[in-house]
């Protein structure tokens, strides 16, 4: 796209602060936001998110920092614009709907604030009943509705008055699994068809992959990374990111400094894998990697077969090790693992089949899905 880059971003969040009583919900978030770009935000319960959401939406004030829409200060500590004057919308995880009033009512409902045509008006509501599958359903009340109707109909509202900035609130938890899976992709394809431009918030990963075009991964209040979602998926920026994406093995040991690059010692074997570039040999650190990463060496659960592969997994960049099963659980398609390393440290693998509890196994783990950070170097 010529020129792009130098486009003023839609939406600017500068050095955002915000304190409850004598707890600091955010401490300085920064981000800007392209138009037509879909954002996820990130993190555990707590974190921060639904603070963040509400300054955005002129619900809270923010303590320090500033959020710019289109160039105007929407939020400063100085004051901001009132939420009704922004054109940002905003679909929260209970829906929010008038209960009653009808779906065709619910989804006017902004269009009537703004005296519209009436015909206008009937084209526009029909049009996004067609868009968003409730065409036959605009008679019903909230309460008639299925939860993933009810979900659609609180989208079709605020997509009605086409706000500058769609807000979304957690707007799947409310669903079943099934449910959640066919409306993020749902979503992810109309906003997009619509080029809508989405601040979205949520703690489930997957949500958060399916719709976005960037992850913004929150902790404690901070950013921990700003990138795409296969970027922040294939490069964790800190362990606790690393672990909300998937990767919830850990094994604690220090820096090696090696031929390739760094490597995680703990007990006598020694791990090679990515990140912690700047980390000085010998400090403590935390490796970190999925369990469909790991790769078994031999057939499963005869690791003598497996020595020969071990050199040969060095010569590739994977480095093998060996553990002992402690537990295997079935999961339909495959088996998970629970297996321990040598200094006792208990680690999540999948396998193809049953593994008897005291089973030593080898498997090797490649370089680039081993995630190495050094504890030295971390923000609390
Ligand atoms: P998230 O949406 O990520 O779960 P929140 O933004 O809701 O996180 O909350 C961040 C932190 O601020 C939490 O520790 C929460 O308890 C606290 N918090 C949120 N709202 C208030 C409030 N109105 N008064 C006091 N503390 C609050």
């Amino acid at each position: 796209m010529k020129g792009a880059s130098h486009e003023r971003p839609l939406l600017e969040i500068k050095d955002v602060a915000k304190r409850y009583e004598s707890h600091q919900a955010l401490r300085g978030v920064s981000l800007d936001m392209r138009k037509g770009e879909i954002i996820s935000v990130l993190g555990p319960s707590g974190c921060g998110k639904s603070t963040l959401l509400q300054l955005i939406a002129g619900l809270a004030l923010p303590d320090g920092g500033e959020i710019r829409l289109d160039g105007d200060v929407i939020s400063s500590s100085r004051g901001m614009q009132p939420p009704e004057k922004r054109g940002v919308n905003m679909v929260f995880q209970d829906y929010a709907l008038w209960p009653h009033l009808s779906v065709f009512d619910n989804i006017a409902y902004g269009l009537k604030n703004r005296r519209m045509d009436r015909a206008d008006m009937r084209n526009r509501v029909g049009e996004l009943l067609e868009m968003l599958q409730l065409s036959g359903l605009e008679k019903r009340l909230p309460p008639q509705l299925s939860g993933g109707q009810q979900q659609r109909v609180a989208i079709a509202r605020a997509l009605a008055t086409q706000p500058r900035l769609l807000l979304l609130d957690e707007p799947l938890s409310n669903l079943d699994m099934r449910l959640r899976i066919e409306m993020r992709t749902e979503m992810a394809y109309l906003f997009r068809q619509l080029g809508t431009s989405v601040f979205h918030v949520t703690h489930d990963p997957e949500e958060a992959f399916a719709m976005a075009d960037r992850l913004l991964i929150m902790r404690s209040g901070a950013v921990d990374q700003i990138g795409t979602p296969s970027d922040c998926y294939s490069l964790p920026a800190s362990r606790w990111a690393a672990a909300l994406l998937g990767a919830i093995n850990r094994i604690e040991g220090t820096i090696v400094r090696t031929a390739r690059g760094v490597g995680l010692r703990s007990g006598s074997v020694l791990i090679e894998g990515v990140g912690a570039e700047a980390a000085a040999e010998g400090s403590e650190a935390e490796l970190l990697f999925r369990p469909d990463d790991v790769v078994f060496l031999g057939s499963e659960g005869a690791p003598s077969a497996a020595v020969a592969e071990t050199a040969a997994a060095h010569e590739d960049g994977r480095t093998a090790f060996g553990l002992t099963v402690l537990h295997s659980t079935f999961e339909g398609k495959r088996w998970r693992i629970v297996a321990k390393t040598e200094a006792g440290q208990k680690l999540y693998l999948l396998g193809e089949r049953l593994l008897p509890p005291g089973t030593p196994i080898a498997v090797s783990l490649p370089r680039s899905a081993a995630y190495i950070y050094d504890k030295s170097q971390e923000r609390s």
